[in-house]
C-alpha cells in the first residue's frame, strides 16, 4: 500500500487519503485542463485539509463563479437560491405573527379600555396633586429662606409618570425665572 506523509500531522498515511477531488477551477489552477472535475493529490491528508465550503453555504456571488467554472450546475444553484428565499419568507412570516399576537396581546377590549383610562385619568390628577403640594411647600420655603443654591425639583420624591412631571416641571421653572 502507498503511504504519503502530511506536511501538518506529520503522520504517515495510506495515499488515497491525500487524494480529493478538485473543483475545476482548481484543476486549472493545478495545471489541469478542467474539463472534469479532476482527482489531485494534496500534501495535507484529508484531516488536516481545509474543509471547502459546501454549495449551500456559497454566497450568491460564490455560486455564480462556481456554475461559471461548471462545479455547480445552474440547477442546483437555483434550488440553493430558492430555499434560501423560502426561508427568508418563513423568518419573516414567522416574525409578523409575533408582532401580530404581540399587538393582539397589547390591546384592550372597549370596557377595558374605559377602565384603562379611568384609571389613567386618575394617575394623572394624583400626579397633578401631588405635583402641586410640592410646589406650594418649596414656594413657601423659598419666602422664608433666601434663594441660595438653584437646584432642579427633586424628581425622585414625584412617582409619577416621567411625562407628565417633566412638563410640569419645565412650567415651573420658566415661572420661577
Ligand atoms: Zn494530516
Amino acid at each position: 500500500m502507498h503511504t504519503r506523509t502530511c506536511i501538518t500531522c506529520k503522520q504517515t498515511l495510506p495515499s488515497n487519503l491525500f487524494k480529493y477531488r478538485a473543483t475545476r477551477e482548481e484543476a486549472k489552477r493545478k495545471g489541469l485542463s478542467g474539463n472534469t472535475a479532476a482527482w489531485v493529490e494534496s500534501n495535507r491528508c484529508k484531516a488536516c485539509r481545509p474543509k471547502r465550503k459546501p454549495p449551500s453555504k456559497l454566497t450568491r456571488n460564490e455560486l455564480a463563479n462556481r456554475v461559471t467554472a461548471g462545479d455547480v450546475s445552474p440547477i442546483e444553484a437555483e434550488r440553493i437560491l430558492n430555499e434560501r428565499e423560502l426561508k427568508r419568507r418563513a423568518k419573516i412570516s414567522e416574525y409578523m405573527k409575533v408582532r401580530h399576537a404581540m399587538l393582539k396581546h397589547m390591546s384592550l377590549r372597549p370596557t377595558q379600555l374605559k377602565l384603562f383610562l379611568l384609571e389613567q385619568h386618575i394617575k394623572k390628577e394624583q400626579a397633578q396633586q401631588l405635583k402641586q403640594e410640592q410646589r406650594d411647600a418649596k414656594h413657601s420655603a423659598k419666602l422664608s429662606t433666601p434663594p441660595r443654591k438653584r437646584g432642579r425639583p427633586p424628581k425622585q420624591l414625584i412617582p409619577t409618570t416621567p411625562l407628565t412631571t417633566g412638563q410640569k416641571s419645565v412650567q415651573g421653572e420658566t415661572h420661577e425665572r
